[in-house]
């Protein structure tokens, strides 16, 4: 067997032989060559990416499809139009201060095209608040034949033309939700690897266009289990992903990981934040690879504060930790906001004052420093899981 060593500078190969070292150009069989995407956006990508992973700022996801945003809005009973869905994402984004702690914001189709009242597009709100717009490219899951109601995500057709169309838009990154489930047999290896796969696809052609793929395989918290089947299925589930992205030459450092919390199942006793923190940190060390800047955790269902708790016991873990761990969160940014404006414009400042606290609490949560001490808005300690939970 030969040892190969590689010389960047010289793009030589180095080969021990018992008396001397023999060059050779830089032709390896095809076998053992793995080069990752190096194409004319790479040096933007691995720009963006850290940028958004930078510590005290994390990702306000507000890319609720129709039927989802609909779902929240008819809690407080306010109709699904478009004229409330553009009002609630302006509250959202025009919160004064909020923008200093987000460093992206994701959107669904329809909002990257939208404007605030007074005319000005979305996009360049965030672009004057140093906050970088991102798209949800995801169609949506549908069943996995012959599973026990396990899923695939859609969506790769015409994918590269829709990115071509959203960087024209302004957005810099993606988000793309494949979703895993934890029972008896599950998730099945075909889950795992199908999911693995269309992430892997998906992240490539985000790259190719401009875009930051964010690798968002999410294992629901729905179940009976405990946390140490959420730790090995969540670990299974991350080494596939790294497999998958490194033989689809996926660019690692212009890239970013969202992945669940390791937690027990929603039908479980509830452990500590420092439980969740050790586990859920120690699933990622063991599999993913410190190239990529940041993981930006979803909620998946857990109380605001719960959310913000569990980030910070992630942060203060005095551990190894290559990655800055932040946040990608939608329902714990969004409830307490949801329930003090309840559709009506006299409460847009009290909404945008809960819609500050959470983004301030979560922006300390990402470097440690999180006292508990966001004022409890309405609905902040309240469960958000929804079982089965659709984008
Ligand atoms: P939650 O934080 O509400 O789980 O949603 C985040 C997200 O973007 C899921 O794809």
């Amino acid at each position: 067997m030969y040892l190969l060593s590689f010389d960047p500078k010289s793009s030589i190969i180095k080969t021990p032989s018992s008396t001397h070292f023999s060059s050779l150009p830089l032709s390896l069989p095809s076998n053992l060559t793995m080069s990752c995407y190096k194409g004319k956006y790479a040096d933007e990508l691995i720009k963006n990416a850290a940028y958004i992973g930078t510590p005290g700022k994390g990702i306000l996801a507000a890319d609720e499809s129709t039927g989802t945003i609909g779902k929240r809005l008819s809690s407080i009973n306010v109709d699904n139009v478009e004229t409330n869905r553009r009002a609630l994402r302006e509250l959202l984004f025009c919160t004064p201060g909020a923008l200093q702690y987000l460093s992206g914001v994701i959107l669904y189709e329809e909002t990257l095209y939208q404007k605030t009242a007074d005319g000005k597009l979305f996009v360049d709100v965030m672009k004057e608040g140093g906050v970088l717009p991102g798209i949800k490219v995801d169609k949506g899951t549908v069943e996995l034949a012959g599973t026990n109601g396990e899923t695939t995500t859609q969506g790769l057709d015409a994918l590269a033309q829709r990115c071509q169309k959203y960087y024209e838009a302004g957005a810099r990154f993606a988000k793309w939700r494949a979703v895993l489930k934890i029972s008896h047999n599950e998730p099945s290896q075909l889950a795992i690897n199908e999911n693995a796969n269309g992430l892997a696809r998906y992240a490539i052609i985000c790259q190719e266009n401009g875009l930051v793929p964010i690798v968002e395989p999410e294992i629901l918290v729905d179940g009976t289990h405990d946390i140490n089947k959420c730790a090995d299925v969540t670990e299974r589930v991350l080494a596939a992903c790294y497999k998958a992205l490194n033989d689809h030459h996926v660019l690692l450092e212009g890239t970013l990981l969202k992945p669940n919390m390791v937690t027990p199942g929603s039908e479980s006793p509830k452990v500590t934040p420092e439980v969740i923190a050790e586990y859920t940190v120690r699933a990622l060390q063991r599999t993913m690879p410190p190239a990529v800047p940041a993981v930006v955790f979803l909620s998946g269902g857990q109380s605001e504060e719960e959310a913000t708790c569990n980030l910070n016991a992630m942060n203060k873990l005095q551990t190894k930790k290559p990655w800055t761990l932040s946040f990608s969160f939608g329902r714990a940014l969004q409830q307490s906001t949801l329930k003090a404006w309840g559709g009506k414009e006299e409460n847009v400042a009290k909404a945008q004052a809960a819609f500050l606290v959470r983004c301030k609490a979560n922006s300390e949560a990402t470097l440690g420093t999180y006292k508990g001490d966001a004022q409890l808005g309405e609905g902040a300690a309240e469960s958000l899981h929804v079982k089965d939970y659709k984008y």
